[in-house]
């Protein structure tokens, strides 16, 4: 099925209102989950939503929770999400920190307790329109180990999920590092389980700790394991995620001595610095600038597959999909189905334009 994602962010938020959004909250989640499909991030978009509508019932996820402040003192922010939507819970819990920014010029910012953030990126995306540079940590608790340790054969920690922002003179420069630590996030071998597609090679083993492309291990009991991207230098990124954001936030870490509810709780651990505060603005943005275009500029192994800076590939996606709509495979568009009725919704009530086949 191909959604033009106003649609489809039509769709999002009647589903997460009628899941018991306040409508400002439920604008925001479905922005967000838009603004992942659109960057080419399916598995961070409207396929979360069944999900999302499982753990309200199993009140693993509550909407609607306030941010509450931990902790103001000066250069450091610590707040809590209160299993609330984690996109509303980060997004103003980096409003409240770019604004400190703006006056500090460096804060360290915690939220524990969030559930799901999301795209990682997002928040990036957030400092960077304010001209700041940050780096974001985040782990994911609540919720059973994901990821073998290099050299393990089964799960221990989460995809514990990395973003570096970084603003350039002119915005199609901004670079934007966004990614899991494990070789490739849980939600991509969701979309290739429901696309009946392999994964790419060394991203998973079995439950017996042999390598498979098989995305359906990772869904069956008991389930299989993602591989760290990298080998041991993915790996020892992901565990010191996990490290520094529980340290600094206090949120629990994946140690089996924490609560395992089931549900997706994310704590993020952001650092975020006003470049003004080193002055001579001009002659580092300039430096940045022909940084990136000489990186750009670099001969390509394969013709047809120019060198590319991070944040490029998402922007191109953006651009396309905004023109030619977002396609959303059978199985999660059953899924989706499935929960807008779970949650009382007549999706013929939408007025949603019939969806068309793909070509
Ligand atoms: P990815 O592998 O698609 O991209 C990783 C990064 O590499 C991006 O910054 C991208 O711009 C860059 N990149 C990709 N190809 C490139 C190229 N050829 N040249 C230069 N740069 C390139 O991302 P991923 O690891 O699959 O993560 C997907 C999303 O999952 C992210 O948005 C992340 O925040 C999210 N995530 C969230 C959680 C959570 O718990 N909330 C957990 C894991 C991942």
């Amino acid at each position: 099925m191909t959604l033009s994602h106003e649609k489809l962010e039509e769709l999002a938020f009647a589903i997460l209102e009628a899941a018991g959004s306040a409508p400002l909250e439920a604008r925001t989640v479905a922005a967000h989950l838009l603004q992942a499909n659109l960057s080419g991030h399916d598995s961070h978009g409207v396929g979360m939503l069944p999900t999302y509508v499982t753990n309200i019932a199993k009140g693993l996820l509550r909407p609607n929770s306030p941010l509450e402040t931990v902790s103001d003192q000066g250069n450091f922010l610590l707040f809590d999400g209160q299993r609330g939507y984690g996109q509303v819970a980060a997004k103003s819990a980096m409003e409240r920190g770019i604004a400190r920014c703006k006056e500090n010029g460096l804060v360290l910012l915690g939220l524990r307790n969030a559930h799901h953030i999301g795209r990682v990126g997002s928040y990036g995306e957030q400092s960077l329109a304010a001209g700041l540079i940050s780096l974001h940590f985040v782990n994911v608790a609540d919720h059973a180990p994901l990821v073998a340790p290099f050299g393990g054969k089964i799960a221990r920690y989460g995809t514990n999920p990395l973003c570096i922002a970084v603003p350039a003179p002119n915005p199609d420069d901004h670079l934007l590092l966004d990614m899991a630590t494990s070789k490739i996030a849980l939600g991509k071998a969701r979309v290739a389980n429901n696309k009946g597609q392999q994964v790419p090679k060394q991203s998973l083993i079995d439950t017996e700790g042999r390598p498979t492309r098989d995305p359906s291990v990772m869904f069956s009991e008991p389930p299989g394991a993602l591989l760290p991207f990298g080998e041991h230098k993915g790996y020892v990124l992901g565990l010191l995620c996990e490290v520094l954001v529980t340290a600094l936030t206090g949120g629990p870490s994946i140690q089996p001595g924490n609560r395992r509810g089931g549900g997706i709780i994310n704590h993020m651990l952001t650092i975020l610095i006003d470049p003004a505060i080193y002055g001579e603005q001009e002659a580092i943005r300039q430096e940045i600038s022909a940084l990136i275009a000489y990186i750009r500029a670099t001969p390509p192994a394969q013709t047809d597959c120019p060198v590319m800076v991070p944040g490029d590939p998402e922007r191109q996606r953006r651009a396309i999909r905004r023109s030619t709509g977002i396609v959303i495979e059978k199985n999660t568009w059953t899924e989706l189905v499935e929960a807008a009725l779970s949650v009382g919704l007549n999706l013929d009530d939408l007025n949603l334009t019939e969806p068309q086949p793909s070509p």
